[in-house]
């Protein structure tokens, strides 16, 4: 049975226009879910009974199982359970521009990034639409706030679960659900060309972050397994792309990794990589996890890096850094409860 969490609003019309019923009722049964949250078909109360019933019939509309959850002031981080068992993160993070979720695609992930925890555990399988709309559902409601932005930047690999991130970004953006604009979604990706430009002809304004980590092929094969089959200038040419059809910037992402990615001639590389396309450089300090050996760059030489960049003309920002004491690097919470379990 399909979870109703997974239906776009397009989806729902269709479905009632299937039995001969109005298109407006997928309007109301999307105000139910997302606008005043209830997790019944019963308390639809607009809904006629046989409807209702019909529902009840095709859909579930289960919910997902928060089973594990830290907070420190400015994070809270969720491991949820799913209906086979397996289990994925969400991490909330407040900032001063609103709260942003950073939201799972996948369970494990393919990519096989070296310094990644996700990837240690390669990819189960791909979530279902519904498993990362409700993540921003349960979040949500366990935390009574606004949710502004939203991230892909959790397990997973988004454009390697392709249709249900599509899917999932028309449900959340809906003015009908859950109302997020597309200016405030992001998807991060490590670099799949052909689906970036897949995703740059459906016309959606949404962020595109790219995680680079190197500024040549040498070092970022070594790092990223997927920049042997899509290199640097591939993805340098397919950002263009975007930016050529959106008029958006672009994020890279760089992670400082003590001693590999982070000397001086890395940020002069970078910046002439970079120099002349709309982007910016996030600086993401290093979460450190006791599984992998790499190390994350001091402040000092981060804030080196950071002006060598800067004095170069390119944009950049560091990361501020969320939860390291709640254990929020990407994967860590999922892959502490395997290593238990
Ligand atoms: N697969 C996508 C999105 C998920 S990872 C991507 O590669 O972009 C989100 C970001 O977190 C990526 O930039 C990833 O490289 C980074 N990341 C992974 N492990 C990390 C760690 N331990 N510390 C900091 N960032 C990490």
């Amino acid at each position: 049975m399909q979870n109703i969490y997974g239906y776009t609003i397009n989806d729902l019309e269709k479905y009632f226009e299937s039995f001969g019923e109005k298109k407006f009722k997928a309007t109301q049964v999307f105000e139910w879910l997302y606008k005043k949250r209830v997790t019944s078909f019963d308390e639809m109360s607009n809904i006629k009974k046989e409807n209702q019933e019909k529902l009840k019939a095709d859909f579930s509309i289960n919910q997902l199982n928060i089973i594990d959850k830290k907070s420190d002031i400015d994070v809270n981080k969720y491991l949820f359970e799913l209906s086979d068992g397996e289990k994925i993160e969400a991490v909330l993070m407040r900032h001063d521009y609103g709260n942003s979720l950073c939201v799972s695609s996948q369970v494990g992930c393919n990519m096989g990034c070296s310094f990644c925890e996700s990837g240690r555990l390669k990819k189960v399988r791909n979530l279902e639409t519904y498993e990362m709309v409700l993540q921003i559902l349960m979040v949500k409601k366990d935390l009574n706030i606004r949710i502004s932005h939203i991230v892909l930047m959790g397990i997973g690999e988004p454009l390697d679960n392709y249709d249900n991130v599509v899917k999932f970004i028309d449900i959340i953006n809906s003015p009908k659900g859950i109302d997020i604009g597309s200016r405030h979604i992001t998807v991060s990706t490590c670099g799949l060309v052909p689906k970036i430009r897949e995703f740059i002809n459906l016309g959606k304004q949404v962020n595109l972050a790219i995680s680079l980590h190197a500024p040549n092929n040498e070092l970022r094969n070594k790092l990223m397994n997927i920049n042997k089959a899509y290199p640097i200038e591939e993805v340098i040419k397919v950002v263009k792309e975007y930016i050529d059809v959106t008029n958006r910037r672009v994020t890279f992402e760089y992670i400082m990794l003590k001693d590999v990615n982070d000397q001086v001639n890395h940020a002069l590389e970078l910046a002439k990589l970079l120099k002349g396309i709309n982007c910016y450089v996030n600086l993401i300090p290093y979460n450190e996890t006791s599984h992998i050996e790499f190390k994350k760059t001091g402040q000092e030489q981060i804030m080196k890096f950071y002006d060598i960049l800067k004095k170069n003309g390119i944009g950049v920002t560091i990361r501020r850094e969320f939860g390291s004491k709640v254990k929020a690097a990407c994967g860590q919470l999922r892959a502490e409860h395997k290593e238990v379990a």
